[in-house]
């Protein structure tokens, strides 16, 4: 059989622990069979960027403005812990994903790959809740320290002429912590229109919730660019018979719970990280979650939603076959491997990357299914739970 040919270079974005395992199984097993693959690799695992003091990712994103297409691993970000079981590194690498997103900027849609057999833990929910999550700034691109003196700490804001704004935050009696973020008016525009174009894209409600009533100033300055931008698709959302609206994050959530899903969520930076993960574990599965940025200027950037998964990866090193989830990876390979398709004009990618999807999904129907899915799935699917090798073959069988 003839290998599928590609013309640029997908950025691949190798990671750590067990989904790096998993990456090389779906390449070896899934791709390389039959796909000549073309990428530009960039080892993200944490030796690496310890090693290149974190250059790679840097150099990674910049390769994503070049090419326009990524598929990423997921990564450690390093924390106390870490520092301690890798001696090794120099220092507290900051998370690839929030370096990565800061340099490209834009929006993350996350959406649940659901299946008959597993019901979601919300009985209301009939279809899938998208996340949309702001992808640059506050909390992910902030400065904090601590403080043990007695006093006062101000935000001071200089202009390029030296003129300064100051405002004093708080003065305290003893020990104390100081958080400073921001976000820009650019990124916040860029977040709101492809909010509104995915929602005309894919023909469903755009909700938008924050805290405002809190924060008035810095929350009020999303709630009222997003209203500025609607009025360019007001009219488009019409024609479509979809709406937007706003309103508060305390309201969304109990909103959200009640409802039949189908609509897009659009969230702030944190907001989106952690309803994220509530959504999708209520799908079923963190890891039956696909994510991508999508960038103000058109780059995309396929990944899954959850991370490592340190615990099966302890199990593997001992020699065990774990039965890790792989579905949210593929769907990362094959979301960014139709994009290319698209992109380049080549049908037979697009087409390889949709049997690729169709050939995991029928395994699931077939109740072939990691442990995760599982315990989940309705007995009368008679599940079957299988390791990753195991299932990973029973894909390879039907593609
Ligand atoms: P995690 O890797 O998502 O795993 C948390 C738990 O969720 C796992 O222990 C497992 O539960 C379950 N799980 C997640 N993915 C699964 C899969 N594919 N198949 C089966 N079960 C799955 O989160 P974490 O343990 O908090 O973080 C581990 C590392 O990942 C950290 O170093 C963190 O920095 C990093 N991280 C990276 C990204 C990213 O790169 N996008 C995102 C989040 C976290 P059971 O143990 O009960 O089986
Ligand atoms: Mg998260």
């Amino acid at each position: 059989m003839q290998k599928i040919k590609m013309t640029t270079p997908l950025v691949e974005m190798d990671g750590d622990e067990m989904t790096r395992v998993l990456w090389q199984l779906i390449k070896d097993r899934l791709i390389l069979p039959y796909v000549e693959l073309k990428t530009e690799y960039y080892d993200l695992g944490l030796l690496h960027r310890n090693e290149t003091r974190d250059q790679v990712t840097i150099d990674s994103a910049n390769a994503v403005k070049k090419h326009g297409v990524a598929v990423k691993c997921a990564t450690i970000t390093p924390n106390h812990q870490r520092m301690e079981e890798y001696p090794q590194l120099t220092e507290m690498w900051k998370s690839p994903n929030a370096t990565i997103r800061a340099i490209l900027d834009g929006t993350v849609f996350r959406a649940p790959i659901t299946i008959a057999s597993i019901k979601p833990t919300v009985r209301t929910w009939e279809k899938p809740i998208t996340i949309a999550r702001h992808a640059y700034g506050d909390v992910y691109k902030a400065a904090e320290f601590v403080t043990d003196e007695p006093g006062e700490c101000i935000m001071i804001f200089k202009n390029a002429s030296g003129e300064e704004k100051s405002v004093s935050i708080q003065k305290t009696a003893g020990p104390a912590i100081w958080l400073g973020q921001h976000n820009t008016g650019s990124s916040i525009r860029s977040f709101a229109r492809s909010c509104f174009e995915y929602a005309l894209d894919t023909r469903q409600d755009l909700w938008f919730s924050t805290k405002d009533t809190i924060s008035k100033t810095y929350d009020g300055y999303f709630k009222a660019i997003f209203d500025e931008e609607f009025e360019n698709y007001k009219q488009r959302f019409g024609t479509l018979g979809i709406e937007y609206f706003y309103t508060l994050i305390d309201d969304a959530v109990a909103r959200v719970v009640r409802s039949k899903g189908g609509f897009i969520w659009a969230c702030k930076n944190y907001d989106g990280d952690v309803m994220s993960d509530m959504v999708s574990s209520a799908f079923g599965s963190l890891a039956m979650m696909t994510s991508v940025l999508v960038s103000p200027d058109g780059n995309f950037e396929f990944e899954a939603a959850h991370g490592t998964v340190t615990r099966h990866y302890y199990k593997y090193l001992k020699g065990e076959r774990t039965s890790t989830n792989p579905i949210a990876t593929i769907f990362a390979w094959t979301g960014a491997l139709k994009k290319r398709g698209e992109l380049d004009s080549l049908p037979e990618l697009t087409d390889f990357a949709a049997r690729l999807e169709k050939a995991s999904l029928d395994t699931l129907k077939a109740g072939i299914m990691t442990s995760d899915l599982a315990i989940l799935a309705a007995p009368e699917s008679k599940p079957n739970a299988v390791d990753a090798w195991q299932f990973i073959d029973e894909i390879a069988k039907r593609l």
